[in-house]
């Protein structure tokens, strides 16, 4: 192992030099007192190891004298992240989250600590309105300049042409994972990593977990193992709630439910944020006025229900419902089940797949259904077309409108007066690179590997166009994520979930759950298991009302459980 390193810390660098106080703050006499109460002292003697990355449980740890070091290892040795010396204190998100450390502690001068342990920081964050504040601040900053660093031993070998890598590149930033990008077409230094790993071109998507473990083409499941992104727990133990979804709505029923001192874990298919996640901007969402990318939405909500103690597995699909015994199990694709005294159903919605023979060939590869800077950067300067007249369709012409030459909006209707808020048609009205193509759709899509060139008609002739054209986003609508509730939960003939006053009294008499009292609003035709967000028949596609529901729904959640 190398041990060279770099001379500057991340937080001496742009663009965090301005931050440093707040990235690694000097705890007060005042504050380090708090924590004595609450810690253990020990000797710390140097060159020792005091976490690698990988290891989980770490506590956090307060310099009381002497100094450790923090690095982050990589292919070309380490990177300095900080030096702690005596009032400073270890540890960034994953310390909250229970799982795998980024980083290695490694003691610089020999000296005493102050070690609080997993359970006891996750208790000064709930009760210490002071230090929570300090800590949560500094745990976010530091993994956000993990992040920027660009370093570390998770490299991603990928190709810009492979739909592989686009699925892995979505993961591991949209659940804040820092991690190395390689262009095995581009990147001159891939070919020597190509060698000693003994992987051909034809390989990647390759992950290269910790340096160490080679994934050959992983699925997201595979990759979440190998790094430790989920919390390892006794899966026999009986929850309060399980919410099944980690958009907006199942965030903030994690959230509610958490902070009220319930028992909760979210299972999450993809990555925490749901269909906002997808999204570059969220203009209308209360207190943004600037707007929010869905990411940052996201991750921020993410971290605010760890704080209070939900537990998150992403990379996890729940499977089926079975809702005929108590407690509620949820079965999961790795073939267990989890159990809980109620569930809450966020699953949303996923986007209507083109309807064209080849389209799924293209997805990843110049279908996107998603427009974020991670699927921008495959199309700069270039031509793109955006599919839909929703306001997801038009977030997305004009963010891509700032980095393509010229964004086509393609919409059936024949004008977006009616599916589109006001302050989006107008900003594509004022774009001198977004055409609006009215009474248009595509007829096909043509390439080898990569799509290269689209066609669409227009009426009322019918016009035939072909471009080349070889990136589609397409926003045009979404179906429920309810397969998995089938023959168990009472769905409307979309197959949203219907809800309180919506469920026919046939539904309630076929699933024989309420005896004594009436669904409340956000119950399903089983007493305790609730749905909310855009899974819900009736509800307001919105990122505020899927919110609002996930938030509300909780008091109901109380309920049940008292029942
Ligand atoms: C590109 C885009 C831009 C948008 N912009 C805005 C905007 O600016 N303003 C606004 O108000 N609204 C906007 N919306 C709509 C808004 O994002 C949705 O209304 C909101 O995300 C709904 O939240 P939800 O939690 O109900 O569902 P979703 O966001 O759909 O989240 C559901 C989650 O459940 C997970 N899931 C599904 N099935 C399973 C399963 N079986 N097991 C485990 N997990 C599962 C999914 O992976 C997903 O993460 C936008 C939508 C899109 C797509």
């Amino acid at each position: 192992m190398s041990t060279e390193i770099d001379a500057q810390s991340i937080a001496d660098k742009p663009p965090f030099s301005g931050r440093k106080a707040q990235m690694f703050p000097q705890l007060s006499a005042a504050q380090i007192a708090r924590l004595d109460a609450l810690g253990s002292r020990r000797r710390m003697t140097q060159g020792e190891i005091l976490a690698e990355p990988g290891d989980r449980h770490r506590p956090m740890l307060v310099v009381l004298s002497g100094s450790i070091e923090v690095v982050q290892p990589g292919m070309n040795g380490e990177v300095l992240i900080v030096v702690h010396t005596a009032g400073s204190f270890t540890g960034e998100m994953s310390a909250l989250q229970g799982i795998g450390s980024l980083v290695r502690a490694r003691v610089r001068e020999a000296g005493e600590v102050l070690v609080i342990p997993e359970d006891r920081l996750r208790r000064i964050i709930q009760t210490d309105a002071e230090l929570s504040e300090l800590f949560m601040r500094a745990f976010i900053l530091r993994r956000v300049g993990l992040i920027a660093s660009q370093s570390g031993d998770v490299i991603l070998l990928g190709s810009s042409h492979s739909a592989g890598t686009l699925r892995l590149q979505q993961f591991l930033t949209r659940n804040s994972f820092p991690f190395v990008n390689l262009d095995v077409n581009t990147d001159p230094s891939v070919q020597a990593l190509l060698e000693r790993f003994h992987i051909k071109v034809d390989d990647v998507p390759v992950v290269l977990c910790r340096g160490e473990v080679v994934l050959k083409n992983p699925s997201n499941e595979e990759v979440a193992a190998c790094l430790g992104m989920n919390q390892q727990i006794d899966d026999d133990r009986i929850r309060d709630v399980i919410v099944v979804g980690a958009g907006p709505s199942g965030l903030a029923a994690a959230v509610y439910a958490a902070s009220e001192g319930l028992d909760v874990l979210v299972l999450e298919t993809g990555t925490p944020g749901g269909q906002a996640g997808s999204s570059s901007k969220i203009e209308n969402y209360l207190g943004f006025p600037t707007g929010i990318s869905g990411l940052a939405l996201a991750a921020r909500a993410r971290v605010q229900a760890q704080k209070f103690g939900a537990e998150i597995r992403t990379a996890y699909s729940a499977m089926g419902l079975r809702c005929d015994a108590r407690p509620y199990a949820v079965e999961l694709s790795i073939g267990t089940t989890v159990r809980a005294r109620s569930i809450v159903i966020a699953t949303g919605a996923e986007y209507r797949q083109l309807a064209l023979e080849n389209a799924s060939r293209f997805l990843g590869t110049g279908i996107y259904y998603a427009a974020t800077a991670t699927e921008a950067r495959r199309c700069e300067m270039k031509e793109v077309i955006v599919v839909g007249g929703g306001n997801s369709a038009g977030q997305a012409a004009v963010f891509l409108a700032g980095s393509c030459r010229h964004v086509h909006l393609l919409v059936r209707s024949k004008g977006l007066a009616d599916t589109m808020s006001n302050y989006l048609i107008r900003r594509i009205a004022e774009s001198s690179n977004i055409t609006l193509h009215v009474n248009t759709e595509i007829t096909s899509l043509q390439g080898d590997e990569q799509l290269e060139r689209v066609t669409w008609k227009t009426a009322p002739d019918n016009a035939l166009e072909t471009r080349a054209i070889g990136h589609v986003f397409l926003m045009t609508g979404a179906v429920p994520s309810t397969h998995w509730l089938k023959g168990c939960i009472a769905l409307n003939d979309k197959g949203f979930v219907r809800t309180g006053s919506d469920l026919a009294a046939v539904d309630l008499l076929s699933a024989k759950g309420f005896a004594a009292r009436l669904p409340q609003s956000f119950e399903t035709n089983w007493p305790g298991i609730f749905a909310v967000g855009d899974v819900r028949c009736g509800s307001v596609k919105r990122v505020a009302a899927a919110v609002g529901e996930g938030s509300a729904c909780v008091q109901q959640v109380h309920q049940a459980l008292h029942d």
